[in-house]
């Protein structure tokens, strides 16, 4: 089959190759046909990973040195049909679960590609999102830039039985992952009421003024660098009332905020998104004494010159780390946030993605126009061409 591998770290780009085997599922794993795949913001660090120290590091996280990294199939973001289903599952259909929630061959699907161990005392505890010795598919093993991929029959999420697509097209369905990721923010932060800011007004942060307008914020701030005319007028459109460029320093968000907030001394949370520098000090500078500091964004380093003293431990303030979704509380949020017309957020995630389809074909020029910034987000789609 074809899929996108990456083979070195220490090259930049990938390999389209058309001659991988294709695997059959173990007794406890499912196989799904792919039918649009999302890229974002850790593939493209995949893409040039002779510039991203952060990525080299996770991907070789298990293995006993980088030299020892074998090529896989990248991709973490998918929806596609079930082909088949493992021995061991399949005869569990015994079991008196109702077939609605049964994955069965012909099921559109999506999953969570953050593989966890299933053992260990976060795992027994609920807390499967961050097991210690979790992998994620696309990262640590192959993931769905290919014409198939295949998960563990638990992580599967069933979108539609016999391979009904009413409720999230697969344009969309492809984003779960990431919306999942901004969710999971939201679900974190009582926003009900409050001030909030984002840091970084890329697809995630986007996602994230969206949740927040939804879920009862009273006002929104948002901050950017780059592509400042597209992603300001979603950011507005999305609910974001006033708009910051930080690319020549944060003077003027401080300003606005102290204008703002002389009663309340900062903004009540605040969602860093970005993974810059710069936003952490950002973060904890704008967020008030007992305010919640949200991290999502990924430092590719150290970040120099945080002052804890006056960035936490004055403020009191709280500080949450975000890593992928809850298993599995955020997915139902998300099927049942999606399937609320009133919300309209498959027709505003849509505004997210870029507009024309790519191919595993024209994975380069897909690449570029993310790296450009031409596109904040886009699919593939495998059987298109
Ligand atoms: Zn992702
Ligand atoms: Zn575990």
């Amino acid at each position: 089959m074809k899929g996108l591998v990456k083979e070195s770290l220490d090259l930049d780009g990938l390999t389209l190759k058309s001659d991988l085997p294709v695997a059959t599922p173990a007794p406890w794993e499912v196989k799904i046909k792919v039918l649009a795949a999302s890229v974002c913001g850790t593939d493209k660090n995949i893409y040039k990973s002779s510039k991203s120290p952060g990525i080299k590091q996770a991907m070789t996280r298990y293995l006993a040195s980088e030299k020892a990294y074998r090529p896989i199939i990248i991709g973490h973001e998918f929806c596609g049909v079930v082909e088949a289903v493992g021995e061991r599952e399949k005869a569990n259909k015994s079991e008196k679960l109702p077939s609605q929630l049964l994955v069965e061959p012909g099921d559109y699907v999506t999953a969570e590609m953050h593989i966890s161990c299933g053992r260990c005392i976060l795992c027994r505890n609920g807390n499967e999102h961050i097991c210690s010795a979790v992998k994620v598919k696309g990262v640590h093993m192959d993931g769905c830039f290919a014409e198939s991929v295949i998960v563990p029959y638990k992580n599967v999420i069933i979108l539609g039985k016999a391979g009904d697509q009413s409720l999230i097209p697969p344009r969309i369905a492809a984003l779960l992952d990431a919306f999942g990721n901004a969710v999971h923010c939201v679900q974190e932060a009582d926003v009900r009421g409050k001030s909030v800011a984002v840091l970084g007004a890329g697809p995630l942060g986007l996602m994230i003024t969206l949740l927040c307008r939804h879920f009862g914020a009273a006002k929104i701030l948002i901050t950017e660098i780059v592509d400042l005319e597209r992603r300001f007028a979603l950011a507005r459109e999305f609910g974001a009332e006033e708009c910051f460029d930080v690319s020549k320093g944060s003077e003027k968000l401080y300003k606005a905020i102290d204008a703002s907030s002389v009663e309340s001394n900062g903004l009540d949370v605040v969602f860093e998104v970005s993974g810059a520098a710069p936003a952490y000090h950002d973060a904890f500078k704008i967020v008030r004494n007992g305010g919640l500091v949200v991290l999502l964004g990924l430092a590719d380093k150290p970040i120099d010159g945080f002052d804890i003293a006056q960035g936490i431990v004055f403020k009191g303030a709280l500080v949450k780390g975000i890593f992928g979704r809850k298993m599995f509380e955020t997915w139902q949020m998300m099927r049942r946030l999606l399937a609320t017309e009133r919300l309209a957020l498959k027709r505003d995630l849509a505004k997210i993605v870029a507009a024309r389809d790519y191919t595993f074909d024209n994975y380069e020029e897909a690449f570029a126009t993310l790296i450009k910034g031409q596109e904040m987000k886009l699919v593939f789609v495998p059987g298109s061409s």
